[in-house]
């Protein structure tokens, strides 16, 4: 490896923050510091780029700045959108930053959308452009993890064990809203996890079926509830069901008399100390994000494939969003689901 030609390299974490971001960011800055690479790091998301003559939204990151964050959610270099990246003066004046901070490489630690700013950068500046997948939903294709999912799928399970708890003292109904923007992954995980009596998501639903799947839905809690007397717990994947998982509940109310609970777990899947997973993962690739730089890889997203970080094309991370497996989607339709409905 030659690292003479890297001095500077910029970092940033951008979109929706996830934990395991500090991980990453540590990781980097530690992995810089023995190639003695010195580290800027760039606040709120790619405003640190686009505003940066504000002196607060740059820094560079010192081994005393990344002490004792492995374990703390959020980002240290805060997030943020910017809509300004989406516009020729917002991304030249990013490219004038990383020219007049002598940058070398830009590392990018976010979801699609923030790969696709660093696609955008691409051809009006020279330096390297490295992005690091981090973010709750699990949705970039070429990598099998993205650094938060496992934390966001550990807390929501926690989460709907406890509501198991108090839904089974009272044999209630609850209908449970996940993240994930517009996939399934955390409603197909945590679902399955929980042994949801229900999971839906855009993977097994079509939202032209909303009437049929109300009846459905009606008649199979009916059976469940006429077989044993228990709990029932629907998840369901936020911006799937119109008005969410409240309307749902007032759907089911009015169509059959059925009284349901809506619970949207919302932002503390977003929040909370990293799971073992996750600063594993999160170190490993910032450390082979500096690594990727020193062998003058560019325009790369570092991934996980079979247990391996390796790196792959930035086009190719945001071409598609990553399917859930069907795999799992078959087993919570064919077995789990039935199972949970007609033999307890
Ligand atoms: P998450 O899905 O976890 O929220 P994300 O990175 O996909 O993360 P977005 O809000 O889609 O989050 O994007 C983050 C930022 O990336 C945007 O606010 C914008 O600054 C930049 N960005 C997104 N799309 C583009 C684009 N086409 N061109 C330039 N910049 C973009």
């Amino acid at each position: 490896m030659d690292s003479t030609n890297i001095k500077r390299i910029g970092i940033l974490t951008s979109g929706g923050d996830a934990p395991g971001m500090n991980a990453a960011i540590r990781a980097l800055v530690l992995a810089a510091h023995h190639y003695h690479i010195e580290v800027i790091g760039f606040y709120h998301g790619y405003n640190g780029l686009v505003y940066e003559e504000n002196i607060a939204q740059a820094k560079v990151l010192t081994l005393k700045d990344v002490n004792g964050i492995i374990h703390r959610g959020g980002t240290i270099l805060k997030s943020a959108r910017c809509p300004q990246m989406l516009t020729q003066q917002g991304l030249k004046q990013s490219v004038n930053t990383l020219k007049d901070n002598n940058i070398d490489a830009l590392v990018v630690i976010g979801g699609d959308g923030s790969f696709n700013g660093l696609l955008a950068l691409q051809p009006l500046w020279h330096g390297q452009l490295i992005g690091i997948p981090g973010t709750i939903d699990n949705d970039l294709d070429g990598t099998d993890f993205t650094i938060g999912f496992a934390t966001a799928v550990n807390t929501a399970i926690e989460a709907i064990d406890k509501i198991r708890d108090t839904a089974d003292a009272f044999e209630r109904i609850f209908i449970v809203e996940l993240m994930g923007r517009h996939s399934g992954h955390i409603t197909f995980n945590v679902g399955i996890a929980c042994a949801a009596e229900q999971v839906l998501s855009f993977e097994n639903f079509c939202i032209d079926d909303q009437q049929a799947k109300i009846i459905e839905l009606a008649k199979e809690i009916k059976t469940a509830k006429e077989n044993r007397h228990t709990s029932y717990i629907i998840v369901i994947a936020e911006n799937l069901w119109p008005d969410g998982a409240a309307n749902l509940a007032e759907q089911l109310n009015k169509a059959a008399d059925i009284d349901c609970t809506a619970c949207v777990l919302g932002h503390i899947q977003r929040g909370g100390s990293p799971v073992p997973k996750d600063r594993l993962l999160a170190t490993k690739m910032g450390v082979a994000a500096l690594q990727a730089i020193i062998s003058g890889e560019n325009n790369i997203m570092i991934a996980e494939q079979n247990s391996a970080i390796c790196s792959i094309p930035l086009e190719q991370a945001v071409q598609h969003h990553k399917r859930v497996s069907q795999q799992l989607v078959d087993a919570q339709e064919n077995i789990l689901a039935l199972t949970a409905q007609t033999q307890y």
